[in-house]
């Protein structure tokens, strides 16, 4: 076992981000090959943000991926507790050091007075930033504001004029100019701590020695480093994850309807989560080969962080409809059963209580669209001529109607059903030989024209098991109507 300790710190606002999930996955395959330890932390603080069942959420989404973890809110761990909200004690000492050693210093200025201090510097043309007003405060002039009723934020005293460089495992080297740095706040009159304190404080306590997260993070992590060496404790290593694109190489907005966004709504339309993990680890992450169908444990072995890209990544939809269409083929068919028929029930498809009956047919339904499904939702617009009274024809199919043949086979074939009386599930075959002895038709002018005529469609399932599922009473009457 090694002493790694990688985290993912998600803001509790909502569900889990297709993003996020990749951090978190990225995180556990990195500690899980490494043998060291996987940490869940939530970034509370931002009380407005905050959803309640936020936390649930995520964890419920990660857990549905597989993806495990050792320490967090659910299970605790030896650096607890792990949200933010329950640490406000932690970090005071750490504020009071930075004040007293004189890396931090309160500032009154109002949001009006900001506000204002703001607008003019943008009028001016220049990039919005603090001025450091109160970063040389007397005592007397603190305890005049201090008696107006101001409350004062705790600012970060930014050095001057320096560089602030740090090797990124993912980006190499990477280097800010503290010029471009304001002053920022590091405790809310409130006294609850900014993001960027608090990670810093959090990530120190938990023994965190790997950050890896999105690139929106990479400018702040200067201002946590400055913090890391204004308290004299070690930085971590950093790694940041490049962005995710939209298929128009886009950076994905959380509007952006292109894309299925939050990892319960592949839950919800039926993805399968080893599907969806081996999806989102090949966001930004390239495998030594060229196979790109990995399970869980393959990944762990396989995943390295020194292969993963710093160029963005870009979000297909189409090659993870491609590659779920393939978990489903591989997957156990009762499994997929279970998956659809609450689909089928939802669409008022099915009765919400099945009889032993209706259940095998549905069964055999589910089966017989299982090698297409690219997810399991789809079931229910791909079965809907086995629902509608009335059937559309696509234009294809009406012009093989239309054919010579067609009438000759389907008055054929509706006179054997009609002999034919019940009719096993194999039964079907032996009647469409039949046709073909008797009119001599055969290949795609029998099979695809009794298709046709029955569903639609020139494509579909086999035929066979979509005529027993049909049942004889609704063949023979599409067949009637038709001719
Ligand atoms: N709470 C931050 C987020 O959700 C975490 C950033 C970090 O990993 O440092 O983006």
């Amino acid at each position: 076992m090694s002493n790694l300790r990688v985290r993912y710190a998600p803001s509790p606002t909502g569900h889990l981000h297709i993003g996020g999930a990749r951090t978190a996955l990225f995180d556990y395959l990195v500690a899980r090959k490494m043998g060291g330890q996987f940490i869940i932390r939530f970034e509370d603080t931002d009380q407005t943000r905050h959803i309640e069942s936020g936390i649930d959420n995520q964890l419920d989404g990660l857990r549905w991926l597989g993806i495990q973890w050792d320490e967090s809110v659910d299970i605790g761990g030896p650096y607890g507790p792990y949200r933010q909200t329950e640490r406000l004690e932690l970090y005071r000492p750490f504020t009071d050091q930075l004040l007293q050693s004189g890396h931090a210093y309160r500032c009154y200025c109002t949001e009006a007075e900001l506000e204002q201090e703001r607008a003019e510097q943008e009028a001016r043309g220049e990039t919005p930033m603090y001025s450091g007003k109160c970063r040389h405060l007397t005592a007397e002039q603190e305890e005049r504001y201090r008696a107006e009723g101001r409350r004062p934020s705790i600012r970060f005293r930014v050095p001057q004029d320096r560089i602030i460089a740090f090797d990124d495992r993912i980006r190499e080297r990477v280097e800010f100019e503290t010029s471009g740095i304001g002053d920022f706040i590091i405790v809310r009159p409130d006294g609850i701590p900014t993001y960027n304190f608090a990670v810093v404080l959090d990530d120190h306590l938990m023994k965190i020695n790997l950050v890896i997260r999105g690139e929106e993070h990479l400018t702040n992590t200067p201002r946590q480093i400055m913090i890391y060496e204004a308290l004299g404790v070690e930085v971590p290593e950093f790694a940041h994850l490049s962005l995710i694109l939209n298929q128009d190489r886009k950076k994905m907005s959380k509007r952006d309807e292109s894309i299925i966004q939050f990892v319960e709504q592949y839950k919800e339309l039926g993805y399968l989560p080893e599907a969806v993990v081996n999806f989102i680890a090949l966001l930004g992450w390239a495998p030594k080969g060229e196979e790109e169908i990995f399970s869980l444990e393959e990944l762990v072995a396989q995943f390295d962080l020194d292969r993963v890209s710093k160029s963005p990544a870009v979000f297909d939809m189409d090659k993870l409809n491609w590659m779920n269409n393939l978990y489903i083929k591989k997957a156990d068919p009762a499994r997929i059963v279970e998956l659809a028929i609450p689909h089928l029930q939802k669409a008022g498809r099915l009765p919400s209580e099945l009889t032993a009956q209706q259940r095998s047919w549905a069964e055999d339904l589910i089966r017989l669209y299982q090698e297409q499904l690219r997810f399991v939702a789809e079931i229910v617009p791909l079965s809907e001529l086995f629902f509608r009274e009335e059937i559309s024809f696509e234009e294809e199919a009406k012009a093989l109607l239309a054919e010579e043949h067609a009438p000759v086979v389907l008055s054929s074939f509706l006179r054997q059903v009609e002999q034919a009386g019940e009719i096993a599930a194999e039964g079907w075959k032996d009647l469409l030989k039949a046709v073909q002895k008797e009119t001599g038709y055969k290949g795609k002018q029998l099979f695809m024209t009794v298709r046709v005529a029955l569903t639609g469609q020139m494509h579909g399932p086999d035929l066979n098991m979509t005529l027993h599922l049909l049942g004889r009473e609704t063949v023979m009457a599409r067949l009637k109507k038709l001719l």
